[in-house]
C-alpha cells in the first residue's frame, strides 16, 4: 500500500465545537441550507448570507483542532507514500493541526472572493459590511469563497487523478449525502482501491465500503493512523 486518499466531512470537526449540518432537523446553525448555501439565496438576500458566514468565520477562529485533525497531520508528516486529504469542510482545522497535503473542495470560510476582479484574499473579518476588495477596491463585491449547492467543487481533476491512483480510500465524518464527494468511494473502488469508512453512525453510502468502523473521530482516527504508520514498510 502506497497511496492514500482521505475524504473528511463536518463530522471530523464536530468535537471541535463546529456543528455538522444534516443533523436530524436538516438545519445548519438554525438555517435551512437553501436559505444560506446556494447562489440563489445569495442573490435573494445577500445580507443574510453574509451574516451567516460572518458568524461561521468567527466560530471557526475560536475553534481548535481535535485529536482527529492532529492524527491526520501526523500521518501527513510521517507517511512516505502519496497522500491527499480532501476536505469538504470550510474550516481551517486540518491546516492548523499541521496538515499540508490537503485541499478544500468546497472552499474556505476564511477566504473572500471578489466577483469584480476574481482575486481571492485570506479573510478573518466580516464581509457583511461590504468592505473594499484589496486588489481592485470595488466595494460590496466580495463573497465568501465557498462552493454553494449548485456550484462546481474546486480541484476535481486533481481529486479524481488521486482517486485513480489510490490503494486506500478513507472517508471520515461525512454523511455521504452530498455529491460528487459521495461518489468518491465508488470511483476509488473501481480502480482497485481498498475502502474504509470512519463515522459516528452508518452513512447513506456505508454499504459501498469494504469496512466501516463506528465511533467518534477523535477516537477512531488516531487509532487508525497508529495502525497505518506501524505497518509502514
Ligand atoms: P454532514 O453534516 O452532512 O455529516 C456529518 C457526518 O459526520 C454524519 O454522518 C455524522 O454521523 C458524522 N459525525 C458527527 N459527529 C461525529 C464525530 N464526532 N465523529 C465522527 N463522525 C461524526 O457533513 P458533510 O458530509 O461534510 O456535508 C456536507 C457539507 O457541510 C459540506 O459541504 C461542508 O462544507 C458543510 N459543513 C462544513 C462544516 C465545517 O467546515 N466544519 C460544518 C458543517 C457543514
Amino acid at each position: 500500500m502506497h497511496n492514500i486518499v482521505i475524504l473528511t466531512g463536518a463530522g471530523i470537526s464536530a468535537e471541535s465545537g463546529l456543528r455538522t449540518f444534516r443533523a436530524d432537523d436538516g438545519l445548519w446553525e438554525e438555517h435551512r441550507v437553501e436559505d444560506v448555501a446556494t447562489p440563489e439565496a445569495f442573490a435573494r438576500d445577500p445580507a443574510l448570507v453574509q451574516r451567516f458566514y460572518d458568524a461561521r468565520r468567527e466560530q471557526i477562529r475560536a475553534a481548535r483542532p481535535n485529536p482527529a485533525h492532529e492524527a491526520l497531520a501526523r500521518l501527513d508528516r510521517e507517511w512516505d507514500g502519496e497522500l491527499l486529504i480532501v476536505t469538504q469542510n470550510i474550516d481551517d482545522l486540518h491546516e492548523r493541526a499541521g496538515a499540508v497535503r490537503m485541499l478544500h473542495m468546497h472552499g474556505e470560510a476564511l477566504s473572500a472572493w471578489c466577483t469584480a476582479c476574481d482575486a481571492r484574499h485570506g479573510w478573518t473579518g466580516t464581509l457583511g459590511d461590504a468592505p473594499a476588495c484589496p486588489s481592485c477596491a470595488a466595494e460590496g463585491d466580495l463573497r465568501p469563497d465557498i462552493v454553494w449547492f449548485g456550484e462546481m467543487p474546486y480541484r476535481m481533476e486533481e481529486i479524481f487523478a488521486a482517486l485513480g491512483r489510490a490503494d486506500l480510500f478513507v472517508s471520515i465524518g461525512t454523511s455521504g449525502a452530498v455529491y460528487p464527494a459521495a461518489g468518491f468511494v465508488q470511483e476509488a473502488a473501481a480502480h482497485g482501491s481498498r475502502t474504509l469508512e470512519l463515522n459516528l453512525e452508518r452513512s447513506q453510502g456505508s454499504h459501498l465500503f469494504e469496512e466501516t468502523r463506528l465511533g467518534s473521530a477523535s477516537e477512531l482516527v488516531p487509532r487508525w493512523v497508529d495502525e497505518v504508520l506501524s505497518a509502514q514498510p
